[in-house]
């Protein structure tokens, strides 16, 4: 009888584990980017010193080393990896519907994101300046922009600034990426791309033109992960902060940014909070 009891309470416990889990209870690990052993992460492909693609299909740049580290922070190994270009008009949409887990892609905290999006970080604050060509001297000041041809890349942030809060009537000229808008303001399709320094820095390198440098705006670059994954969120700033108290942080923006002039912040940012 007892046997038959204790039989009976094993048969009902597996059963109850079996609709746990398979009414999703049982995934709760695969909830939160924290608990994962493998990640897919979003980086940009075109992006030099930050996210660029290599022909060999790797990806490199100061995005990539920040989400290696983060990820093993995590516990998750290089080899566990695996990246995925996540241009700017489809970062929200990829982290809603899981193509990737999480985002390290030049991706500013904005309120608008943030209603559809949890970001971790800041793990750096840029601030948005604008490139022109060499020969041009008539754009030093963002108010210059009046009137000029600057760069639109779809579900970017940095033409909105120029055009919508900083009232400056600019004319947006709409791309896909920032790679395209250097090739549209070498090929006189535009007169200035106007966005991060750090984009603007990576370019410039491997590029003729100018950094007007009136930078005008705070960019803090989030970590993006799925809407509501507060724990992943804590855990993210845990390892931006050892980030910066390692050294790391510093390593990563003299390996990438030593030699572009800007004056890099090794200081780790004030953290937004995780909402
Ligand atoms: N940081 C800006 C943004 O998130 C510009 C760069 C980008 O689009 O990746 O909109």
């Amino acid at each position: 009888m007892r046997v038959t009891r204790a039989a009976a309470a094993a048969a009902a416990f597996l059963a109850a584990a079996a609709g746990l889990s398979a009414c999703g209870l049982g995934g709760t690990e695969e909830e939160t980017v924290a608990d994962k052993q493998s990640l897919v992460i979003g980086v940009k492909e075109d992006q030099p010193a930050l996210g660029v693609k290599g022909p060999d299909g790797t990806y490199k740049g100061f995005d990539v080393d920040v989400a290696t580290y983060i990820a093993g922070k995590l516990g998750i190994p290089e080899s566990r990896l695996t990246f995925k270009t996540t241009n700017s008009s489809v970062r929200e949409e990829a982290l809603a519907n899981g193509t990737v887990d999480i985002i390290v892609a030049t991706y500013s905290i904005t309120a608008t994101r943030k209603m559809k999006v949890t970001f971790a970080g800041p793990y750096y604050v840029a601030h948005q300046d604008t490139f022109v060509r060499a020969d041009d001297t008539s754009i030093n000041d963002v108010r210059d922009l009046k009137g000029k041809r600057i760069c639109a890349v779809t579900g970017s942030n940095s033409w909105r600034r120029v055009i919508e809060e900083r009232k400056v009537a600019a004319e947006p000229v709409t791309v896909d990426t920032y790679g395209a808008c250097m090739d549209a303001l070498a090929g006189g399709r535009l007169d200035a791309v106007s966005t991060d320094d750090l984009i603007v820095a990576g370019f410039a390198a491997g590029r003729p033109g100018r950094m007007i440098n009136a930078p005008f705006t705070d960019e803090k670059y989030g970590v993006g992960i799925k809407k509501g994954d507060l724990k992943g969120c804590e855990e993210i700033n845990r390892a931006i902060t050892a980030m910066y108290q390692d050294g790391t942080a510093k390593r990563l923006l003299d390996k990438w940014f030593g030699d572009s002039g800007l004056k890099l912040t090794t200081s780790v940012p004030q953290f937004e909070g995780c909402k």
